[in-house]
């Protein structure tokens, strides 16, 4: 099995009845650091990079002369500088969406010819300082970033290679799954604006090397049948293009969004499986259209953090509604996972010093923000639950922190990486000071 086929990190085991993530008692854990708590599996990480990278090996192996096969970890699923250290040292790269996350891997000392920049409205700032860096490359969007950057790149006297980023007419989220010659996306150049971007582009061929195309079909993906589709009309256009302007474009990137189980009715495909698939079908295609086996990059964030991450919380007040529904209330919530609130994400969860009591209570895990909405799991089975109890939501390393905010002023909670036996902090508590720190306080209102 695949680790984004697992609803528990990897290494969670349960010694006298207590859940332990890399050798490390969750209750020590929550004692040390306080709840909230995002708790992440390092063996998670990189066991799961490692099946990206064993899946795909045999690609490589078609031109040993070039690293065909590159991959590169979304950003924007959890961005955060120790865990860029330990993707990069699976050889992954990074795509990323903003000068932020640009600098939290500049300042990791990750490489950045590795970083690849995409975005649908890439600032002329950001754009200066993603050259000053000398990332890797540049996924171009829209006619007006084709502009800012052939400005810019004379300006700073820069040559950088890019990649095309096309809508190719296919969209796919979990089992809902849409293929027509046009969709309506903001991201990309749709397929009859392609000739006249690649004209543009190398109207500025001292400053703008175009390598390949790029697109990204979706995310929670578990129809493979989505990456086949798309393979077919990247390799088309990429031949069709390389026989229009006579070019030799042989990068393709194929996005992210292979899918992880959040519950266990969940049945994302196995990364083996769609690795095997892929090539099978990059190798008809290649042969199809006549073109030499292109360098692939793929894109998955989901599936690379969201299984190593697990939310501590501590169990405070409960209400039992009259012949209905009784709330658990947490000491976290929307703030620090606004998925469920957001898209109604379902998700598993545990009582960590109750992993073999009977699950004989039905309840809803609420949390403590100011909104009815802020309910992270509706009608879930577990143990007898005891306020001061410490309630765990698995698969929570993915779009949780990177998307959590400070709503009602409550301080975003750490993270520690958990491996070993071993705990290290990764990310700081946020203090009442951090909440504060950017306001100002103009002086004719002191005193
Ligand atoms: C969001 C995104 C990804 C990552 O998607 P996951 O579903 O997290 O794997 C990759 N590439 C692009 C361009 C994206 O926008």
């Amino acid at each position: 099995m695949s680790t984004n086929q697992f609803t528990k990190p990897a290494t969670a085991k349960v010694e006298d009845n207590i859940l332990t993530i890399g050798g490390c008692k969750t209750t020590d854990l929550a004692k040390q650091y306080k709840t909230p708590l995002y708790v992440i599996d390092e063996e998670s990480i990189r066991s799961v990079c490692r099946e990206y990278q064993s899946a795909f090996k045999k690609y490589n192996n078609k031109n040993p002369n070039k690293k065909l096969f590159r991959p590169l970890y979304a950003s924007k699923a959890l961005c955060v500088g120790a865990l860029a250290k330990i993707i990069s040292s699976e050889g992954f790269g990074f795509d990323t969406v903003s000068m932020g996350e640009i600098y939290t891997l500049y300042k990791a000392g990750i490489d950045m010819k590795t970083v690849l920049f995409n975005g649908n409205n890439k600032t002329p700032e950001e754009l200066e300082l993603a050259l000053k860096a000398d990332i890797g490359r540049y996924s171009v969007d829209n006619f007006y970033e084709i502009e800012l950057l052939s400005e810019l790149t004379k300006k700073y006297n820069k040559k950088v290679d890019v990649l095309l980023r096309i809508t190719p007419g296919i969209e796919c989220h979990t089992h809902d799954y849409i293929k027509t010659g046009q969709i309506d996306s903001k991201f990309g150049f749709d397929l009859h604006q392609v000739d006249e971007a690649v004209e543009k582009i190398l109207k500025n061929y001292e400053y703008m090397h175009i390598k390949g195309i790029h697109a990204h079909i979706g995310s929670q993906i578990f129809e493979d049948k989505c990456y086949y589709d798309e393979i077919e009309i990247l390799v088309e256009e990429i031949s069709r293009i390389n026989k229009k302007f006579g070019l030799k474009l042989d990068e393709m990137n194929m996005g992210g969004g292979l899918g992880v189980k959040y519950v266990k009715t969940d049945k994302p495909p196995a990364i083996e499986e769609i690795g095997n698939g892929i090539i099978s079908k990059l190798e008809e295609c290649i042969e199809k259209y006549g073109i030499e086996p292109p360098v692939i990059y793929i894109e998955p964030g989901r599936s690379i953090i969201s299984t190593a991450g697990t939310t501590l919380y501590t169990i405070g007040s409960m209400k039992q509604v009259l012949n209905g529904t009784k709330y658990v209330s947490v000491d976290g919530g929307m703030a620090d996972n606004p998925r469920p609130s957001m898209y109604q994400a379902a998700y598993e969860a545990d009582i960590v010093t109750k992993m073999n009591d009977e699950k004989a209570e039905k309840v809803t895990i609420a949390g403590r923000f100011c909104e009815s909405g802020d309910i992270l799991i509706k009608d879930i089975m577990l143990p007898k639950i005891e306020s001061g109890d410490i309630l765990c939501v698995y698969n929570t390393g993915a779009y949780n922190y990177s998307m959590a905010s400070n709503y009602n002023s409550v301080e975003k909670p750490a993270m520690v990486l958990v491996n070993n036996s071993q705990s290290d902090m990764i990310i700081n508590r946020e203090t009442l000071d951090d909440l504060i720190s950017k306001q100002v306080i103009p002086d004719r209102l002191k005193g």
